[in-house]
């Protein structure tokens, strides 16, 4: 079922998101060459449990930590662990947050010093793929053109499209109906409408989108061990649009 927010709603949920936003911003400046991914989860519970919020992640069904960590070709739900950042990784970070029984959902693909041009490339079309799917989001849409638009621009900057995970609604549950796929077809889905809440998240992929999953039963990864990116904001739409939760 997909849930509109109210007034009320709107504004733990806001208070949710950029909490996310502010525990990326912190830990920014420690995603450096020699930092263990497990002290990055540390840091970040700290932080969030700091501003009165809770880790929306550990123990999720059964997810061990904060933080879903993914190094180079891993493309989600990476596990924090003594793994140490090197020059040249590429990190995504997953972060979400619980205020007052709301969730914030962002995830952010960083650099660790200096990567190849291939990669920053993937860097800067996934984060742009985010803002393309965003700029469908406004009523009377439907959920297939935030889809599609995300789809096609991949497409035309030769990435991969991870099919197995979407985006998704955000309220109460850190994941709500609808899903929001990284692919489809213009005009079909769900109706967009004012006070939904919704996570976009485009995963992309430098070689083919095929994945499996680790022994862990949940780190995503890339069959070919390309490298893949991950962008998240989740989102509130408006009487004309969307206004970011996750961000400044
Ligand atoms: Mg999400
Ligand atoms: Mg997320």
């Amino acid at each position: 079922m997909i849930t509109i927010k109210s007034k009320r709603e709107i504004e733990l949920l806001k208070i949710a998101g950029n909490i996310v936003y502010q525990t990326h911003q912190y830990l920014k400046p420690f995603i450096k060459e020699g930092i263990k991914t497990k002290e990055l989860d540390i840091l970040a519970e700290k932080f969030i449990r700091s501003k009165g919020a809770t880790p929306s992640f550990k123990g999720y069904e059964g997810f061990p930590s904060t933080l879903c960590i993914s190094i180079n070709s891993e493309v989600v739900h990476g596990f924090p662990s003594d793994r140490v950042l090197k020059n040249g990784d590429i990190v995504s970070i997953d972060i979400g947050a619980c205020y007052k029984g709301y969730h914030g959902d962002s995830a952010w693909t960083y650099k660790v010093g200096q990567v190849s041009p291939e990669v920053e490339s993937l860097l800067r079309h996934t984060e742009q793929a985010l803002y393309v799917g965003l700029k469908q989001v406004k009523p009377g849409n439907r959920i297939g053109d935030i889809s599609h638009a995300i789809e096609e621009y991949a497409k035309k900057h030769n990435l991969g499209v991870v099919k197995e995970l979407c985006g998704h609604g955000v309220g109460t549950d850190v994941h709500e109906d609808p899903e929001v796929p990284n692919y489809g077809i213009k005009n079909t889905g769900p109706r967009i409408k004012e006070g939904m809440v919704l996570a976009i998240e485009p995963m992309l992929t430098l070689g083919s989108p095929k994945i499996y999953i680790h022994d862990n039963n949940w780190t995503v990864d890339t069959l070919d061990g390309h490298p893949s990116a991950h962008f998240e904001h989740t989102i509130v739409v408006t009487a004309d649009g969307y206004e970011i939760l996750t961000g400044e």
